[in-house]
């Protein structure tokens, strides 16, 4: 009698009907039923994979999305009981058997159980959990004074005034917000307003915010394509899968042309164009490799209709890329730069820095207040920021780690079929995961269950993607040498077993 089972109430009702014997692989061990128990149920496992001698390292319980569903009582289930009740069983929560994480330090997390993880993913606390050099500051102005942008204040001017020197020359003035989203929504306003125009050009695989504005845009999670007549969509410029498999300066010419047939497209519904919102190294795209010319020719494109170039470094900023800022890149300079994320390190902190005229043309027609944006505390958090990527050399830190990473997981490559590409910039990693390297098949699945592995053997990284199929890694800028190696002996482990 061959019978499958996805919850503990199917396990135990297999076990009420007398099976003893089941056929598993590592995976639901690891992830659903653990082999204690199985033990404790007098069920015998059996392994898929016939080479398997030794059963991997078990996880107690079932997974917890059943035990709490199913009015388990472990501490675990109840709050995620009390979760869903609360923000609803579809709020997003990462794994399987999701992490009660209680306490961060440097490059590591630590659970309810005291077990550690490294933190491969959070491009927040960019510079290390909880630091205590920016828990000082924010401590000491929280007890000294906390008021908003409209007094003065030396703290702001200080901070905006080292921000922008980390800059080109002409990205001047400053807009302190609290979040990302509040950052890109500004700038769709700056634009639209500078500009006399709606439309907005996005990529078909983004996400730039959770405003009603930027939903628009946000085409990651709506199948490529936007229901705005204002925003209009182009497919973001890659090798990996390239466009009508073009090469070289011809693929590059190629997504070009496909934003100038959005800009026209605009100009044939009556729309103006405003500009070209997008992350410079397209993360939430899947940190694709961008053709050699293509940002050169979409500046001039973008430019020539009278578009303003936003570029999104919520993500890229801040020595992620072990570069201060990820634009230097790509040769060109934006006319409007959004950031967020790491710049408070886990306080509420995002900005917008743009040109003279065109803040002051925006100025001229519109009032912007943020109550909590760039006040006191943000700014010296912000500076904070500021002072450890400096004086710990972290954006250089994330060049050579990065580099050796980079390395290793080529070298990865070449043992694993799995991985169909490796894709790097500074910390900041994609590696595509594909059922095979010619026909490059996406892998969600064992995407799925590589994350879920690693975080059992104490590695948090994620996945991204239009296919769900790009392993999202990306350090905290402290991480090592031996975070490295430690990485990456982890990730071969579980690729063997997948
Ligand atoms: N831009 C990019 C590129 C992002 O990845 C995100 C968040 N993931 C945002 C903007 C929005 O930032 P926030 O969540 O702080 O609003």
């Amino acid at each position: 009698m061959i019978k499958t089972f996805y919850t503990e109430q199917d396990v135990q009702d297999l076990v009420a009907n007398n099976v003893s014997v089941l056929q598993v692989d590592q995976y639901t061990v690891l992830t659903m039923l653990a082999k204690e128990t199985a033990d404790k149920l007098g069920l015998q496992l059996i392994y898929d994979n016939p080479d398997t001698k030794t059963a991997p390292q078990p996880t107690p319980g079932f997974w917890p999305k059943h035990e709490a569903r199913n009015g388990r009582s472990s501490p675990k289930s109840k709050l995620l009981q009390r979760r869903d009740k609360l923000l609803g069983e579809k709020s997003p929560i990462f794994y399987e058997q999701p992490v009660h994480l209680v306490r961060g330090e440097g490059v590591w997390l630590f659970d309810e159980d005291g077990k550690r993880y490294l933190d491969v993913y959070n491009n927040v606390p960019s510079v290390g959990h909880c630091h205590p050099h920016i828990t000082a500051a924010l401590t000491r102005q929280a007890q000294t004074l906390n008021t908003h942008t409209r007094y003065l204040h030396e703290t702001i001017i200080n901070y905006g005034e080292r921000l922008t020197a980390t800059l080109a020359d002409s990205l001047s003035m400053a807009y302190f917000v609290c979040t990302g989203s509040e950052a890109n929504e500004l700038a769709l306003r700056i634009a639209r307003q500078y500009t006399g125009g709606m439309g907005i050009i996005g990529t078909n695989s983004t996400y730039h915010g959770n405003t009603a504005a930027l939903f628009d845009l946000d085409t990651l999670f709506s199948a490529g394509v936007s229901m705005s007549p204002y925003i209009r969509t182009v497919p973001f410029p890659e090798t990996y899968r390239p466009l009508r498999g073009l090469t070289g300066v011809a693929l590059a010419e190629a997504y070009v042309v496909e934003v100038q047939g959005a800009i026209d497209a605009f100009a044939t519904d009556g729309i103006k164009f405003a500009g070209l919102m997008v992350c410079p190294i397209f993360a939430n795209e899947g940190l694709p490799n961008v053709p050699a010319g293509y940002w050169e020719k979409v500046a001039n494109v973008v430019r020539n209709a009278g578009g303003l170039l936003i570029f999104d470094e919520v993500q890229s900023g801040f020595g992620r890329t072990g570069k201060v800022w990820a634009y230097v890149s790509t040769g060109i300079i934006p006319d409007i730069i959004t950031m967020g994320k790491p710049m408070g390190n886990g306080y509420p902190l995002a900005g917008l820095i743009s040109r003279k005229d065109i803040v002051t043309k925006f100025q001229d027609h519109a009032m912007y207040f943020n109550t909590f944006g760039g006040n006191p505390v943000a700014c010296e958090v912000g500076m904070a920021v500021l002072d450890v990527l400096e004086q710990e050399n972290l954006i250089e830190n994330a060049a050579r780690v990065g580099a050796y990473l980079a390395n290793g997981l080529k070298k990865l490559q070449e043992k694993h079929d799995l991985i169909g590409d490796v894709r790097g910039k500074g910390l900041f990693f994609g590696l595509e995961l594909v059922l095979d390297r010619n026909s490059k098949t996406p892998a969600p699945a064992e995407t799925k269950r590589v994350v879920n592995l690693m975080k059992e053997r104490g590695i948090l990284i994620n996945y991204i993607g239009a296919h769900d199929n790009i392993l999202k890694m990306r350090p905290l800028l402290p991480f090592s040498i031996e975070n490295a190696d430690l990485l990456m002996s982890t990730l071969d482990e579980v690729l063997e077993n997948i």
